[in-house]
């Protein structure tokens, strides 16, 4: 037989030292092998509403099969202009303050590419970003993977999570670039006032900050909440809006998000250079889906019901809250928006040091998978992540193993 070639250990880059995603890591590993091994699993993971039964309106779909033939080609690098022009109309109609037109808008393959791109334009080593803490953690794993550093903000449980202003505050210097506002916010459920975001964009002008508006939740709210654009709320500020249609139209796998620029341009017209590099880099986002754009941002949407006193998504959320809050040491927020929760244990009982453990526990006791807390770069092994897009029936199945679980972990 061959020597085996002595070679050294291929090892990641230094660039990942820093750069984390627990969402999708070693717990769901660990789920997969489970799964592999024919046992099943209850996942209250990942916001990805199609496995749950919770189909794409036909009408988009439609949209995007009726033009799927002219779709095969790459298009424009910032978007086909249909859809770009779609998503300007949306904002106007809601009341965007600045000039806008379609140079401004850019297509991605999902929120989240847009997302890499805006870090990777915006940071230079050292540069800081002010992120909410919990986060959506690719905000902060795209920060430092761009060689910057995330800085989280506090925000408060018990002010329904409203981000702490002066903590904000206090945490900007002269390296810090932009905030990212995270609204309705995952993993709280969060939906924030005018008030604070008014007070978030002010201090956007006083420290020459970008703000960076992630909305992908927008039109996920319960009990007639509203929500507020913050491209809606000043003219001046650099405002970058993000907002897709894997959550609200259910097609997460098309990937078909935007990022919308607004407010005061000119001075950033270096970084919008930089911006349309990197658009034309990845050459465009898949094309069948940016079809569905203008469908689903225009006119009647049929993702009100879920969302309805009498939807499903209502129904669960109910059920999820009132469940979690039942059990002895555990406390939760109601969420306005969004399908998340995020409730807190009391460590007194549930005396947790490593809460990926915890989490790991669950899974191998009881075969439920969530997130742990500190997965959302909160800095307590003190809360976890629960999605509430199962069924009545399978969150229930998940509440009792929850009970059963908690029973055991207690300390009398
Ligand atoms: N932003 C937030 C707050 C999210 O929760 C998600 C997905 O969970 C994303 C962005 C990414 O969405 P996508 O890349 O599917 O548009």
């Amino acid at each position: 037989t061959a020597p085996t070639p002595n070679r050294r250990p291929l090892k990641k880059s230094d660039k990942l030292q820093n750069v984390c995603y627990d969402i999708r890591g070693p717990l769901l590993k660990t789920a997969m092998q489970m799964e592999a091994q024919g046992q099943r699993i209850l996942k209250l993971n990942v916001g990805n509403p199609a496995p749950f039964n919770l189909d794409a309106p036909h009408e988009i779909l439609q949209d995007v099969a009726l033009n799927l033939h002219n779709a095969t080609g790459y298009s424009d690098s910032q978007g086909i202009f249909s859809a770009r022009k779609a998503v300007l109309q949306y904002y106007q109609s809601k009341g965007l303050l600045s000039a806008v037109d379609v140079r401004d808008v850019y297509l991605g393959n999902g929120v989240s590419e847009l997302i890499v791109m805006t870090m990777q334009a915006l940071m230079n080593d050292g540069d800081e970003v002010l992120i909410p803490m919990p986060d959506y953690p690719l905000w902060t794993a795209a920060a430092n993977l761009a060689g910057g550093t995330a800085v989280h903000y506090r925000c408060n449980e018990d002010k329904n999570w409203q981000p702490d202003i002066e903590d904000i505050r206090s945490k900007i210097n002269d390296k810090t670039r932009g905030i990212v506002v995270i609204n309705p916010n995952n993993p709280t459920g969060a939906l924030y006032s005018n008030e604070v975001l008014l007070e978030i964009l002010e201090l956007a002008r006083e420290y020459n900050l970008v703000v960076m508006a992630d909305e992908i939740y927008d039109r996920i709210l319960y009990d007639d909440a509203v929500h507020t654009p913050m491209c809606t709320l000043a003219q001046d500020v650099l405002t970058l809006t993000y907002n897709g249609l894997s959550k609200s139209h259910r097609i997460a796998g098309f990937r078909a998000g935007w990022l919308m620029l607004s407010g005061n341009k000119e001075y950033a017209s270096d970084f919008i250079e930089g911006l349309d590099m990197l658009a034309s880099m990845r050459l465009c986002a898949n094309v069948p889906a940016q079809h569905a754009i203008q469908t689903a941002v225009g006119g009647y949407q049929s993702m009100q019901d879920l969302t309805a006193e009498s939807g499903r998504l209502y129904k669960q959320r109910q059920l999820a809250v009132e469940r979690l809050n039942a059990i002895p040491g555990i406390s939760c927020t109601m969420p306005q928006g969004a399908f998340y929760c995020f409730p807190k244990l009391d460590r007194t009982i549930y005396p947790i040091e490593d809460d990926m453990q915890f989490m790991m526990d669950l899974l191998i006791e009881e075969k439920v998978l969530m997130v742990q807390g500190t997965g959302f770069n909160w800095d307590a092994p003190d809360h976890f992540r629960v999605v509430f897009l199962p069924n009545l029936f399978d969150l229930e199945d998940a509440m009792d193993r929850l009970d059963r679980f908690f029973a055991n972990k207690r300390k009398e």
